[in-house]
């Protein structure tokens, strides 16, 4: 069938103003950070589960590939098509209804559609809690990439990443069949889980429809440290000591750099520093409880309790002096990309091993490119650090990404793979790491994932280009 005929047939089935081809496609066609652009057919933007199944059953039938989108912010490139303008884009943000919410069961399903931050607002609403904490892109980003990508975010630490706040799935599989996965059981022992193939695997083997997520019980006082710290390697041990004096209530623990706040002043208007003294790394520890009395009697105790390393902080109960803070975590991304492009590395090691890793790193770097501007921060109580490279210089920056990109990644992945790491913690592989994860990753297990995609997706219809 010629492109031309298809796009009638496909304006047929979704409707002629949720299709859209030439200049109004361009936007989804390029990626949050600029980097990525593609061509595609058409982005279609269908109304329901059944007009989903109906378009893939036509692009099956006429091998043309589709790249699944939800907000389009994916920060490898997983969200946009290729450049070769064969493929389709199918974005998600019309499938945003709310199909249930059951507070006894502590469940709500939900469309792909529905962006993060109104399923955290329906859940709220019901006085219940759905904890994936994406702050910073949560009005965009839907619930069918946060599944895909198997997002994490800065609450992982006390309610898991994605995949564990998740009970069941509706998919469309590549040949237009609908596998109707939406059960709300904690327990479900019969046979192969079937949902974690889909969770995480970035569109590349079906499209996610809708999902049961996970509720919690809404905390009830929430406090949040800011603290002054000597150095990477007295913030692991004081990870350690805090979970020991607040248990369950620790529920996010990130490090931030110097240089990632002097981005954000820089960029970020009404940023202020959090004291009056300059320090080299901070820390945002936050607890919360369900109990009324507000935890901060125990973050309080462990700060007091570790001793020197701790070179000054500030406990806020209230929302507005603690927005302060995270108003700073929030806006480094943004900053950055003000800034300009940098090399990203979002890398995961063992909690343990984490200063070792930046230690290692840091004088790799600084060794190989004197001059280096390393901006490092992320989600320390995970063992997730973001980790960029950039020279401060923006023409020199411009060549010294375009020539020592690979061997920046060289340097920073051989510390992660001596520290038995992963170089994609949270944001996937994408068109980004597609290649260079080939020597990382066990060749067994990039075998079976190639297996499970053949089983699947015997066209490769399914975002090609990215992941394997
Ligand atoms: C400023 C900023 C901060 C971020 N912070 C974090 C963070 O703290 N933690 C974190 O984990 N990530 C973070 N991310 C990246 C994160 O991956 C995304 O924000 C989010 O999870 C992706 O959701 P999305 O709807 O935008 O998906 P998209 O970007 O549209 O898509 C992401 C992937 O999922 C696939 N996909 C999308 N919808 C579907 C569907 N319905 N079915 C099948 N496949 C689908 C796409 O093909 C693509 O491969 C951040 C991104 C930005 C820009």
């Amino acid at each position: 069938m010629m492109p031309v005929d298809l796009i009638h047939l496909l304006s047929a089935l979704v409707g002629s103003d949720a299709l859209l081809t030439g200049e109004s496609a361009v936007p989804y066609c390029t990626d949050w950070r600029g980097r990525y652009s593609g061509t595609a057919l058409a982005v279609l933007f269908p109304a329901d589960t059944q007009q989903v199944a109906e378009i893939v059953q036509l692009c099956a039938a006429n091998q043309i590939a589709i790249v699944p989108q939800g907000g389009n912010t994916s920060l490898c490139g997983a969200s946009v098509p290729l450049p070769q303008g064969e493929q389709i884009v199918l974005n998600l943000s019309r499938m945003k209804r709310i199909r249930a919410i059951d507070p006894t069961n502590y469940t709500m399903t939900v469309e792909a559609g529905c962006t993060l931050a109104s399923v955290r607002e329906t859940a709220e609403q019901n006085d219940r809690l759905f904890p994936l904490g994406l702050t910073a892109i949560a009005p965009h980003c839907e619930i069918g990439g946060n599944l895909s990508t198997n997002a994490g975010g800065i609450s992982v630490l006390r309610y898991g990443n994605m995949r564990e706040l998740v009970l069941g799935l509706e998919v469309v599989l590549p040949d237009g069949r609908v596998w109707n996965g939406l059960r709300s059981l904690r327990k479900d022992n019969t046979g192969y889980d079937l949902k974690h193939l889909f969770i995480g695997a970035e569109g590349t083997l079906g499209i996610i429809t809708a999902a049961v997520l996970k509720l919690f019980p809404r905390p009830r006082s929430t406090a949040t440290a800011c603290v002054a710290i000597a150095n990477p390697d007295a913030a692991v041990r004081l990870l350690a000591h805090i979970r020991a004096s607040c248990g369950h209530a620790l529920s996010g623990f990130e490090i931030i750099s110097r240089s990632s706040l002097d981005l954000v002043f820089k960029h970020i208007e009404d940023a202020q520093e959090p004291f009056m003294r300059r320090y080299e790394w901070y820390l945002l520890i936050q607890v919360s409880d369900v109990l009324q009395d507000s935890p901060d009697g125990a973050v309080r105790n462990g700060l007091l309790s570790f001793g020197g390393a701790v070179l000054e902080f500030d406990i806020a109960a209230d929302t507005d002096g603690a927005e302060n803070w995270w108003k700073l975590r929030k806006n480094i991304s943004e900053a950055q990309k003000r800034e300009g492009f940098s090399i990203k590395h979002d890398i995961a090691v063992p909690v343990s091993c984490v200063a070792e890793f930046i230690t290692r790193a840091d004088a790799a770097l600084r060794n190989a490119f004197p001059g280096v501007r390393i901006v490092v921060f992320g989600h320390m109580g995970d063992g997730n650090i973001h980790y960029n490279v950039s020279m401060p210089d923006a023409a020199q920056n411009k060549t010294f990404i375009a020539q020592q990109e690979g061997a920046v990644n060289k340097l920073v992945y051989a510390v992660v793979r001596e520290l038995n790491g992963s170089i994609s913690a949270e944001h996937g592989l994408g068109q980004l790491k597609r290649e260079t994860i080939r020597d990382y990753k066990d060749p067994l297990e990039l075998e079976l994932m190639r297996n499970i995609k053949q089983a699947l997706d015997p066209q490769g219809l399914m975002n090609p280009g990215k992941v394997l």
